[in-house]
């Protein structure tokens, strides 16, 4: 399989679409290989069922145009900090070989995502040891990236969404059982289903805002970034 541009990683299908998918779809409008790898098939969600989940991320996969989407399939609410956890997550950086990795950030209300944060790090750190699972080819990320999905802090990197924020939008509203309090008629309220989507426009707004366009997503990084300027 040729080598993925970017490998995001989230906790549970829709993560990534909060928190970037402008930033994936503009790289996949440019064309880029983008890929998604969700942990967990989110099945401890008040709302909606796994096969109702998994085809609203199939939906998202196709209106992003992502290049692969796949999930680990690991428990949700169970995600530990084990080998075997680390060790699954490695095979699939080494099996779809990115350049750049993306990880929820790593502070936020829902643990999983902060658990996911940490082992996103590990396993990028852990991918390049040619001594660490030395059957499969090692894979050297060159940059890990934190995006936001319901805390923002410390912003240090944005990007310019706003030709592509209706396929944000689109993808966003892909994931109709978690966001629309009538998608079904045993849907509970939750954080999500209370004009989330409304929030995470104001926040993408905002953000544009400070950087002089319409919508901007942001990012953190740990270790400085590289880049050419002229
Ligand atoms: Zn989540």
């Amino acid at each position: 399989m040729e080598p993925l541009d970017i490998l995001v990683f989230g906790a549970h299908a829709d993560d990534a679409e909060i928190g970037m998918g402008g930033t994936i779809a503009k790289h996949v409008k440019e064309g880029y290989r983008v890929g998604v790898c969700d942990l967990t098939f989110a099945e401890m969600s008040s709302n909606g069922t796994v096969e109702l989940r998994q085809q609203e991320a199939a939906h998202a996969s196709t209106v992003l145009g992502l290049s692969s989407r796949s999930n680990l399939g690991l428990p949700d609410r169970g995600l530990v900090h084990s080998r075997e956890t680390i060790e699954v997550i490695v095979e699939e950086i080494r099996r779809l070989r990115p350049r750049i990795v993306f990880a929820p950030y790593w502070v936020d209300r829902h643990p999983d995502h902060v658990q996911t944060s940490k082992l996103i790090e590990e396993a990028v750190f852990n991918a390049k040891l040619r001594n660490y699972m030395p059957n499969i080819p090692v894979v050297n990320v060159e940059q890990l990236i934190y995006y936001y999905i319901n805390d923002v802090e410390a912003v240090n990197l944005t990007v310019d969404i706003s030709e592509v924020y209706a396929t944000k939008q689109e993808a966003l509203r892909a994931y109709r059982s978690q966001f629309d309090p009538f998608a079904t008629n045993n849907s509970v309220a939750t954080p999500l289903t209370n004009g989330y989507l409304e929030r995470v426009e104001s926040r993408d707004s905002l953000l544009g805002g400070s950087r002089g366009c319409a919508y901007a997503e942001g990012f953190a990084i740990k270790r400085p970034y590289n880049v050419s300027l002229f």
